[in-house]
């Protein structure tokens, strides 16, 4: 029996480069999407529309967006808490945006500076917006949907909560559950999947996982979250990123685990692993990036082999 393919969202250029304090140049940023794209990576997320001073490695997101040069069929997403970073992607092209809050009250009060009640009504006010622009797609991610650096495990209810307020808006959304700290255990991740899958089955929403590898369960956990249903997966090349609330966090779920991990199942990524890993070397090259994940790190020829 064939399996479910998946598609990945490769995260680097926004969760990955955001950490990383050396400035890096636009035209890098560009190439290492370019590569991804070339890779065979259907959805990259792209950057942010944030405070550049807050997030200063963001600050070229928009120059990114008109210059980069992606084939047809792959998406660029940006990253945005807020109806002024929606704009801003909008005026800038691109229409497919990634609209984030924390379930947590805490981690959204120190992220965004607001209760999750009043990023969860500007989300409203984002779809507004959208649907008077050609292409909008919107994926929301539920960051700290699983644990959350100051609050610890966060319920399940609390996650619905939310979910049932984005869908009350009544527009087609993609749903990102975030595992933001790498703290979930797979039957977590398998519990909330498969319960909010359940619960909302037939409305307007896909799902999608977000998980970081801290405690080296990036991708049992994605596993995990496939067999609860999930299709899409974040992951970010090179295991790039780190958490500044989770000391000793290495990042999102390398791609290339995911990749080879999934692949070697018979489950379809549409990814080329050899020209992924020639990206993940040179995103690994990269000044003061801390990287992660597994597969680079494995002689070639024996990952290939096993291919
Ligand atoms: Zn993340």
């Amino acid at each position: 029996m064939s399996k479910d393919p998946v598609i990945l969202c490769d995260v680097a250029p926004r969760d990955g480069f955001q950490v990383v304090p050396t400035w890096i140049p636009t035209e890098t940023k560009i190439r290492v999407i370019e590569g991804l794209a070339a890779a065979g990576m259907k959805r990259i997320e792209a950057g942010a529309f944030v405070s550049p001073k807050h997030v200063p490695q963001m600050a070229d997101t928009a120059e990114v967006h008109a210059k980069v040069r992606i084939p047809d069929g792959t998406s660029l997403t940006a990253l945005t808490p807020n109806l002024r970073g929606a704009q801003n992607a909008f005026d800038a092209g691109c229409p497919d945006i990634g609209y984030v809050f924390s379930v947590s009250e805490s981690h959204n009060k120190s992220n965004v500076r607001r209760p999750v009640a009043a990023s969860i009504e500007e989300l409203g006010l984002v779809i507004e917006a959208g649907k008077d622009v050609e292409g909008f797609k919107l994926r929301v991610n539920a960051a700290t949907s699983f644990d959350c650096p100051f609050e610890g495990r966060i319920d399940e209810d609390a996650v619905y909560r939310c979910i049932e307020q984005v869908l009350a808006f009544d527009y087609p959304v993609e749903i990102g559950l975030c595992d933001t700290t790498g703290r979930a255990l797979p039957d977590h991740v398998a519990g909330l999947c498969a319960g909010a899958i359940e619960r909302f089955s037939g409305g307007v929403a896909n799902w999608a996982y977000h998980g970081h590898d801290t405690f080296g369960l990036g991708v049992a956990n994605a596993l995990y979250a496939y067999d609860a249903g999930v299709r899409v997966f974040d992951a970010s090349v090179a295991g790039l990123g780190g958490c500044p609330f989770a000391p000793g966090a290495t990042g999102n779920t390398a791609s290339e685990d995911l990749v080879f991990t999934f692949e070697n199942m018979g489950i379809e990524t549409g990814v080329d692993l050899a020209k992924l890993l020639d990206v993940a070397e040179e995103v690994a090259a990269l000044p003061d990036t801390d990287t992660g994940g597994h597969i680079r790190i494995v002689p070639r020829k024996r990952v290939l082999d096993a291919a």
